[in-house]
């Protein structure tokens, strides 16, 4: 669909000539014949561009019938699209390097650069893009110029779900320049299938003229087949971070074991907190000064009666306490070197002695039958 303007767009204006107006055919000096007028939106603001179309003046030269564009054109925007490649560029970087979603791309051209494009078309320009990036990583020439001045290669292959239920994602990687080579969606990964990707591989280092030195991968039968058929001899390892997560299996199902056994101990915050709130409620009802926005700001002088200073503060660390306790019982982040089990004990060893840090410093009084409720650590 065409895109739509409003009336008041200020554009810029860029005339764009034929620069070389030699008649490709017979070389006779081109006449202009005609204007191209293009609207699109640059990250500078709304441009017209107007295209001057050239064509040889002899009606008799086959190139009187065709017109010539100005062949800047191209370098400006793609044909027919309402954005130049400032904006095409700009969407598929932050979809493709930053992660950003259509809708907050969307949101951020709007908002930015007052640039108003619909979900679908930011989908398409995205899909341009992504097949633009994809040829230039192919690219044999770029790709010859990367690997000049590398002797050996180290390639490595894994297959990745993007979610759960897509079809597999074959992907090649050469690990010394840290590229992906390609990648290709496999419904089913038979023995063959993952052999044909792994012999493209070995078209790809020949024809860069370069020695395979190494294969890296999990190591699945298929993997394992398809490189001993297709590079005998060459060495072929077990990727570190796979290795370490299977070294680690009863490592952290032995933490999680260890995780749940301490959730199990330390629990009951809520009652803690919901004692504490009454609490709190019910020595607001009989010092009203504390309801007072003034009186509560100024908590910590002496113009509030001290009992219910002492009173409020006690909760507020009691309240605050209770916080820090489930961060720590729902922190779930790290792998196999930095175990969340371990990670827990250490905290709730300090919040342990913490709290008993406090009751040393003040034995007795409120504070003491408020954490006398606590479950140890
Ligand atoms: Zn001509």
């Amino acid at each position: 669909m065409a895109y739509r303007w409003p009336a008041d767009t200020d554009f810029a204006l860029l005339e764009l000539d034929v620069l070389d107006r030699d008649c490709p055919v017979c070389g006779r000096m081109m006449y202009i014949c005609d204007h191209r007028y293009r609207y699109f939106h640059t990250l500078d603001g709304p441009m017209e561009l107007v295209c001057k179309l050239n064509h040889c003046p002899d009606p008799d030269c086959p190139g009187h019938a065709k017109t010539k564009s100005p062949e800047l054109e191209i370098a400006i925007a793609l044909p027919k699209l309402a954005i130049g490649w400032d904006v095409l560029c700009w969407i598929g970087h932050r979809r493709c390097s930053r992660h950003w979603s259509i809708t907050q791309i969307q949101a951020e051209l709007l908002d930015a650069y007052g640039i108003k494009l619909s979900a679908d078309a930011i989908a398409d320009h995205i899909q341009r893009y992504q097949v633009m990036l994809a040829a230039r990583q192919q690219d044999p020439q770029s790709l010859r110029r990367q690997y000049e001045s590398v002797d050996k290669i180290i390639l490595s292959i894994d297959g990745l779900q993007p979610e759960k239920g897509h079809e597999t994602l074959y992907v090649v990687r050469e690990l010394t320049q840290k590229r992906v080579w390609f990648a290709e969606p496999l419904i089913s990964a038979t023995n063959e299938e993952v052999q044909r990707l792994i012999a493209k591989a070995k078209e790809w280092a020949a024809s860069l003229g370069k020695t395979v030195v190494l294969w890296v991968s999990d190591k699945q039968d298929a993997f394992v087949k398809g490189i001993a058929a297709e590079f005998p001899g060459v060495t072929h390892r077990y990727c570190d971070n796979h290795f370490l997560r299977d070294a680690a299996k009863p490592v952290l199902e032995a933490d999680s074991h260890a995780k749940v056994q301490m959730r199990r101990k330390v629990r009951g915050l809520r009652k803690i907190e919901q004692a504490v709130l009454k609490h709190e409620r019910a020595s607001a009802e009989q010092n009203p000064a504390i309801n007072d926005p003034e009186a509560t700001l100024t908590v910590s002088t002496e113009s509030v009666n001290p009992k219910v200073t002492e009173v409020d503060s006690a909760c507020a660390v009691v309240l605050a306490y209770c916080t820090a306790v489930r961060g720590i019982r729902n922190d779930d982040q790290g792998g196999p070197l930095n175990p969340p089990g371990l990670r827990m004990t250490a905290a709730l060893n300090d919040v342990h002695d913490s709290i008993q840090r406090n009751l040393d410093a003040k034995k007795g009084g409120l504070q003491k039958s408020n954490l006398a409720a606590w479950p140890s650590a």
